[in-house]
């Protein structure tokens, strides 16, 4: 099953990129395998998958160790910052950055173990009350801030759409999320290299590639379902 889905989310990567004339190999598929066990991961893996994305992180941590060592691992979710510690030295990239509290902490941590974490900052571009995330508005200045912490380098933008059954309805937060990315570009901040969009994910990849996404999280539409307990 994994395989197929695998080989589907692919295709369909593979069309929405033609259709708005860009390269396939410049959007990069997270598989979002929070909630799931290690023997799914590892049939993913077989299939080529190198990018995972995790939410939790004991969850993330338990799996590091478990899983082969070239894996991209990729925290999506909330983080607090007394876990920071725990995954800085694990982690390919870190999300969900959406306060200069936290990045202070990674920066920190990084120092401490002697490593350069890659960031993005979350923004809640449709401004839903129950998301993380900073606004449009402070976004620039957020990045400015953090920009200057040592051992952490911004690498771009990411934004959790809401859930619609239409995905045409997320494409205005998807355009919105890519003209925060442009503008900040254009002020060339230092220690700021924009080169990654993280938006979209199975209900609305094909929507996001279309506005410039370059990492999808597709999650459900690799593993199945997720069933929560407790
Ligand atoms: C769970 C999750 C996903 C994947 O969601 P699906 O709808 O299952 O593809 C993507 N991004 C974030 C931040 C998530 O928490």
């Amino acid at each position: 099953m994994i395989r197929e889905n695998i080989e589907r989310v692919k295709e369909n990567i593979r069309i929405a990129c033609e259709k708005s004339g860009r390269k396939t190999e410049d959007v990069a598929l997270i598989a979002v395998s929070k909630t799931k066990p290690v023997s799914m991961l590892q049939e993913a893996y077989e299939c080529g998958c190198r990018d995972f994305g995790e939410n939790k992180v004991q969850e993330l941590v338990e799996k590091w160790e478990q899983m082969p060592k070239d894996i991209r691992w990729h925290m999506i979710g909330h983080l607090q910052r007394n876990k920071v510690k725990y995954i800085v030295d694990k982690v390919y990239m870190i999300h969900s950055v959406d306060s200069l509290r936290l990045a202070e902490e990674i920066s920190k941590e990084a120092g401490k173990k002697g490593v350069t974490v890659s960031i993005l900052i979350e923004i809640n571009v449709a401004e839903e009350e129950t998301k993380f995330g900073t606004t449009c508005e402070e976004a620039v200045q957020l990045v400015e801030e953090i920009a200057r912490l040592p051992h952490l380098v911004i690498k771009g933008l990411m934004t959790i759409a809401p859930y619609v059954e239409n995905a045409e309805e997320n494409k205005q937060y998807f355009e919105k999320l890519r003209q925060i990315y442009v503008d900040i570009n254009h002020k060339n901040i230092d220690n700021v290299y924009m080169a990654e969009l993280s938006m979209g994910m199975t209900g609305d990849y094909e929507t996001a590639i279309a506005e410039g996404a370059t990492y999808v999280r597709v999650g459900t539409g690799i593993f199945g379902e997720r069933f929560y307990t407790g």
